[in-house]
C-alpha cells in the first residue's frame, strides 16, 4: 500500500532527496563525498550556526544543566536558563513576556487552539506556513476558520466583517513568506484588524535577524507593533531548533498554563537554549551583522540580474529565481549540486505550476567569491 504511494511519487519525479553534509552548516559545506559546495539553501542568515561564541555558550549551558530536563516544565520545573532566554526574547521582540517551545512548529500549534477557546475566529493569509495551517486545524471544531487571499487587504476586511460576532479573533500572518520572499503588509493588517477589534499575530521566522536595521524583524522594518509574535530559533537566531511566542503577560501566562505542546512535551535542551541565548545577544549587541547580510543580499541580487536572471523583488534574504516547469527547476537544482552549488528547487504543489523556482538564500557569512562562483554556475545551468 505505502510502497505503491511511494512508487507513484517516484514516477511523478516528486520523490525528494537531500544531501548528507559532513561539515557544519556554513556558507560552504562539505558533502559526505568530500566535495565542498556553496550553500545557498540554509536559513543561517547571520552565519551564527557555527559561530564559536554560540557553540561555547551551548557547551557551557550543558556543563551547568546537563543534557536535558527529563520532564515537562509544569511537573519538574524549568532551568534558570529558560527564564534568561525568555527574558532575552521578550527584550528582542519588545514584548512584555515570552515562552519557548521545542520548535516554532510547536509554538504555532500552541497558539491558536489555546487562545481561541471554543468560540473564537482565526483569519489566516492563504500563503501562511504549514504550521499555522495546522494550528487552525487543531482549534476546537466551533472555532471559525477564515482564510484571506494572499496579502489582499480588501479580502482581509471582508473576513474581519464575517467574524465580527465572535468574541475573540486573531488575524495571523507570516512576516516573510518563504516561497516568494515577500513580506506581510503589516501596517495595513494591524490598522484593519484593530478597527474590527481583532488581535494580530505575526510569525516572523524568516524576518528575525533579517529585517529592520537591528534585525528585529518585520515589525521593526515598518516601525509597528503586532499584538503577538512567534518565531524560530532554528534560522537566523542560532539555527539549532526551538521556537517562541512573545506577547502580553496574560497571553503568555495562558499559554504556559494551557498550551498542549508545552504541557505534554519537554523544555528546550540546555545546549539549544544556551546557544540561542548567545545568538540573540550577539545580534542585539552587533547590528553590523544585519548590515552585512543586507549588503550581501544586494550584491547577490545585482549579480543574478546582471546575468539576465529573473529574481523576485523583496526586502528579505530569500531570492527566488523563476524557472517555469517543476521538472526543470528540480533538474536544475540537481545539476547545480554537481557544479558546486547547493540551491533548492521548488515546484508544484508548493508553488503554482509554471512558476517553479530555485530559491536562493543569502547569509552574512557568504563572501563575494562564494556568491560570484554560485551566480556563474546558476547562469550556466539556466542557459
Ligand atoms: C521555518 C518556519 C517555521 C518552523 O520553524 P521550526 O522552529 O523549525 O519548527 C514556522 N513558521 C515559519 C513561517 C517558518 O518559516
Amino acid at each position: 500500500m505505502i510502497r505503491k504511494d511511494l512508487d507513484a511519487l517516484r514516477e511523478a519525479g516528486k520523490l525528494k532527496s537531500a544531501p548528507y553534509i559532513a561539515s557544519a552548516m556554513g556558507p560552504v559545506v562539505r558533502l559526505d563525498d568530500g566535495r565542498e559546495v556553496v550553500n545557498l539553501s540554509s536559513n543561517n542568515y547571520l552565519g551564527l550556526a557555527d559561530d564559536p561564541r554560540v557553540i561555547e555558550s551551548a557547551a557551557r549551558a550543558m556543563k551547568v544543566h546537563g543534557f536535558g530536563t527529563a520532564s515537562v516544565r509544569f511537573i519538574c520545573g524549568s532551568f534558570e536558563l529558560h527564564r534568561e532566554l525568555e527574558r532575552e526574547i521578550s527584550a528582542f521582540t519588545g514584548m512584555a513576556a515570552s515562552t519557548t517551545y521545542v520548535s516554532c512548529w510547536n509554538a504555532n500549534e500552541a497558539l491558536l487552539p489555546t487562545l481561541l477557546g471554543t468560540d473564537g475566529a482565526v483569519i489566516s493569509d492563504r500563503l501562511n506556513h504549514a504550521s499555522i495551517i495546522d494550528s487552525c486545524r487543531l482549534c476546537n471544531k466551533n472555532v471559525l476558520r477564515l482564510v484571506y487571499e494572499h496579502s489582499d487587504m480588501a479580502d482581509l476586511e471582508t473576513q474581519l466583517k464575517a467574524a465580527a460576532d465572535r468574541p475573540r479573533r486573531i488575524v495571523i500572518t507570516d512576516g516573510v513568506f518563504s516561497m516568494e520572499g515577500d513580506i506581510a503588509k503589516l501596517p495595513e493588517i494591524i490598522r484593519l484588524s484593530h478597527k474590527y477589534g481583532a488581535l494580530v499575530a505575526v510569525d516572523d521566522s524568516h524576518g528575525h535577524g533579517v529585517l529592520g536595521d537591528k534585525g528585529g524583524g518585520v515589525c521593526e522594518h515598518y516601525g509597528v507593533a503586532a499584538d503577538i509574535v512567534t518565531g524560530t530559533l532554528g534560522k537566523a537566531l542560532g539555527g539549532a531548533a526551538g521556537g517562541f511566542i512573545a506577547g502580553p503577560a496574560d497571553v503568555i501566562e495562558m499559554l504556559v498554563q494551557a498550551s498542549r505542546p508545552q504541557l505534554f512535551s519537554n523544555a528546550l535542551p540546555p545546549a539549544v537554549a544556551g546557544g540561542a541565548l548567545e545568538a540573540i545577544r550577539i545580534l542585539r549587541n552587533d547590528p553590523a551583522l544585519v548590515a552585512t547580510l543586507r549588503s550581501n543580499v544586494a550584491y547577490m541580487r545585482g549579480a543574478l540580474k546582471s546575468k539576465g536572471l529573473e529574481v523576485l523583488d523583496s526586502p528579505s534574504a530569500i531570492l527566488p529565481i523563476i524557472i517555469g516547469p517543476t521538472a526543470k527547476a528540480l533538474e536544475m537544482s540537481r545539476k547545480l549540486l554537481t557544479e558546486g552549488v547547493l540551491v533548492t528547487g521548488f515546484g508544484y504543489p508548493v508553488v503554482p505550476e509554471g512558476a517553479a523556482r530555485l530559491r536562493v538564500q543569502v547569509s552574512a557569512a557568504h563572501k563575494p567569491q562564494h556568491m560570484d562562483a554560485a551566480v556563474n554556475a546558476i547562469a550556466r545551468c539556466v542557459k
